[in-house]
C-alpha cells in the first residue's frame, strides 16, 4: 500500500512490513477496504476527504508507544484522531499512520480528590456522565459528541467557562507518549514545561493517554435550555442578551444565536426553516436562583418555542448534537470580542439574513470571568482578555453549495471582525486559515511554544496539527 514519510514522500508499505505492527498491536489495524476504516478516516467535517495509508485503533498506552516507534522506524507520518471534531481536519492526513484513539474511553472519577482521569479517545458526553454520578463536571464545551483530547489541548470552553477558565485551565496532569515513544507525565510538578506547553499548544508535543480534570460541584441538576423568538425580534433579543450578559453573575452563562429554525419538536411547523435568533442559557448554581436568572428571558415577547427549564446538567450538554452532525460540510469564521456592541448586533442581524443553509448560524458565546483573572503567560491559550466568542457558523449539505456557503462565512467575518480583541481560537480555525490566523491564536505563547517544541520534538514527528516549528 502507498504511505507517505514525515517529509511527504510516497512510498510502498509492504504487506509484511504491515503485519508486523498488527502484532504488536492489542487493538485494531486496518488498511483501506477494510470494515472500520472509513468510519475511522472519515471526521466530522465532510469538507476534508484524506485517506490514510493504516488506521490503528489503540486499545492502551502500549499500543500508542508501539505506533509512534513503528512511525519512525519506518518513516511513516502519524496523525492522531481524538473525536475527529476538528473543523479543519487535522486528525487526518494522506498516506498516514492514523491513531485513532477511539477505542480508549475509560473514565475513572476520584470523587473526594475532586479530579477525573480520561483516557483521550473520550468524548465530552463520556466525562459529563461518569463526573455527574457524584454531582461534579469538568469543564467541556457545548457538543457532547466533541473529542476531549483536541478540545483542552486547544484551550477549550463551555458553560463552565465562566465559573472556572478555560478547559486547559482546569487540567491538573496529563500521561503522554513521547516522540521517542517514551510515556512521561507532565503537570506543575513533573515535565511543568511540556505541561504548559500542552494547556494550548494542541497535539505538537506527543500523543496524549490520558487527561486529568479538575472537578467541580455542578448539577445534577441546572436551569438550562433555549427560548426562540422569530428574527424580527432579532434587535429587541439582542439587546436583552447583551444587557443581561453584562451582570450575568458567573454562575450563568448566555449564548445568542440566529439561525433559520431547526426542525426540533419544540418549535412549531410553520416556523421550520424560517428564520428565527434564540437564547440558550446555563445556570449551574442553585436552581431557585437560575429560575430567577433566566426569568427576564423566559417572560420577554412572545418567543414561539422555550425549552429553558430545570433539567439534568448532562442532558443539557448533549442538547445541540442534533444540530451539528458527523458528515455534513462545514466552515466557520470566528473571532473573540472584548464586549458586545450593539453595532455589532445590528451586523449580526444582517449578515444573519443572508444565510445561505438551513443549517447555518451566527452565534455569540459568553466567556467572560475566570479565564479573563489568569497572567496571559499562564498558558500558551492566552487570550485572557476575551468576554465573547464570535462564530459564523456556515453548514450544509452538498459540495455544489460549498462555494455560496464559505463567501458568506467570509463575508460575515469580514464585516464584524473590526469589533474583535484581535485573538480568534485555535480550535475554530478552518483548513484555509494560515500562520497569521495561528499567530492571532496564540501569538504571545508562541516562540515559548517552539522552545518546548525543540525540547520534546526536535524533529517535528507531532505535524499533522497546527504545526510550531522546534526553535
Ligand atoms: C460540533 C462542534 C462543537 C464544538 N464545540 C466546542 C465547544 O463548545 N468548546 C470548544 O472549546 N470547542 C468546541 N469545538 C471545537 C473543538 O474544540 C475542536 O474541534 C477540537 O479539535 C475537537 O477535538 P477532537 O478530539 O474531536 O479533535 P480531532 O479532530 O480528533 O483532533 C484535533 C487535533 O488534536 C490532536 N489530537 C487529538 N487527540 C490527540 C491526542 N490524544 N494526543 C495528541 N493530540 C491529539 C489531533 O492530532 C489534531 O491535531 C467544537 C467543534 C465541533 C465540531
Amino acid at each position: 500500500m502507498r504511505a507517505r514519510t514525515f517529509e511527504g514522500r510516497e512510498i510502498e508499505l509492504k504487506q509484511d512490513t504491515f503485519d508486523g505492527l498488527k502484532m504488536r498491536l492489542r487493538g485494531q489495524l486496518f488498511q483501506s477496504g477494510e470494515v472500520g476504516y472509513e468510519e475511522s478516516r472519515t471526521v466530522w467535517n465532510a469538507m476534508i476527504d484524506r485517506k490514510p495509508a493504516v488506521v490503528a485503533r489503540c486499545l492502551g498506552i502500549a499500543d500508542v508507544i508501539a505506533c509512534v516507534k513503528f512511525a519512525r522506524e519506518n518513516d511513516i507520518l502519524l496523525c492522531i484522531k481524538g473525536g475527529g471534531h476538528n473543523i479543519a481536519g487535522l486528525a487526518t492526513a494522506d498516506g498516514a499512520l492514523m491513531l485513532d484513539m477511539s477505542l480508549m474511553r475509560g473514565v475513572w472519577v476520584d470523587p473526594l480528590r475532586k479530579v477525573a482521569h480520561a483516557q483521550a479517545g473520550c468524548l465530552l458526553g463520556d466525562v459529563d456522565r461518569e463526573t455527574q454520578v457524584h454531582g461534579l463536571a469538568a469543564v467541556l464545551g457545548f457538543v457532547s459528541l466533541t473529542g476531549i483530547a483536541g478540545l483542552t489541548l486547544g484551550g477549550g470552553f463551555g458553560y463552565l467557562t465562566r465559573r472556572w477558565g478555560w478547559t486547559s485551565d482546569n487540567v491538573v496532569g496529563m500521561d503522554v507518549v513521547t516522540a521517542d515513544a517514551r510515556l512521561v507525565r507532565a503537570s506543575s510538578g513533573e515535565n511543568a514545561d511540556l505541561f504548559w506547553g500542552l494547556l494550548g499548544g494542541g497535539g505538537n508535543f506527543g500523543v496524549v493517554t490520558g487527561i486529568d480534570y479538575m472537578l467541580h460541584p455542578v448539577g445534577p441538576e441546572v436551569v438550562g435550555g433555549v427560548v426562540a423568538w422569530p428574527a424580527s425580534e432579532a434587535r429587541k433579543v439582542l439587546e436583552l442578551y447583551r444587557t443581561l450578559a453584562e451582570k450575568a453573575p458567573p454562575e450563568l452563562t448566555l449564548v445568542a444565536l440566529m439561525r433559520p429554525a431547526p426542525p426540533a419538536p419544540w418549535l412549531p411547523k410553520e416556523m421550520h426553516g424560517k428564520p428565527i435568533v434564540a437564547l440558550l442559557a446555563c445556570y449551574n448554581g442553585i436552581p431557585e436562583e437560575g429560575e430567577k436568572a433566566v426569568a427576564p428571558i423566559k417572560s420577554f415577547g412572545k418567543p414561539i418555542g422555550d425549552v429553558l427549564a430545570r433539567r439534568p446538567y448532562a442532558q443539557l450538554q448533549s442538547l445541540l448534537d442534533a444540530t451539528q452532525p458527523k458528515g455534513r460540510r462545514y466552515y466557520w469564521k470566528s473571532e473573540y470580542l472584548p464586549r458586545i456592541e450593539p453595532a455589532l448586533c445590528e451586523k449580526v442581524i444582517e449578515h444573519a439574513a443572508k444565510i445561505r443553509s438551513p443549517h447555518s448560524a451566527v452565534i455569540l458565546f459568553q466567556i467572560a470571568g475566570a479565564l479573563n483573572q489568569l497572567g496571559e503567560d499562564h498558558s500558551p491559550v492566552g487570550n485572557r482578555d476575551a468576554r465573547y466568542v464570535l462564530n459564523a457558523a456556515g453548514s450544509w449539505e452538498q459540495p455544489g453549495e460549498d462555494r455560496a456557503n464559505v463567501e458568506w462565512a467570509r463575508a460575515a467575518w469580514n464585516d464584524m471582525k473590526s469589533f474583535s480583541t484581535g485573538g480568534t481560537y485555535i480550535n475554530f480555525l478552518t483548513e484555509d486559515e494560515g500562520p497569521e490566523r495561528i499567530e492571532a491564536a496564540l501569538g504571545r505563547g508562541l516562540a515559548r511554544l517552539a522552545k518546548v517544541k525543540a525540547k520534546w520534538d526536535p524533529q517535528n514527528v507531532f505535524r499533522t496539527n497546527r504545526n510550531i516549528k522546534p526553535a
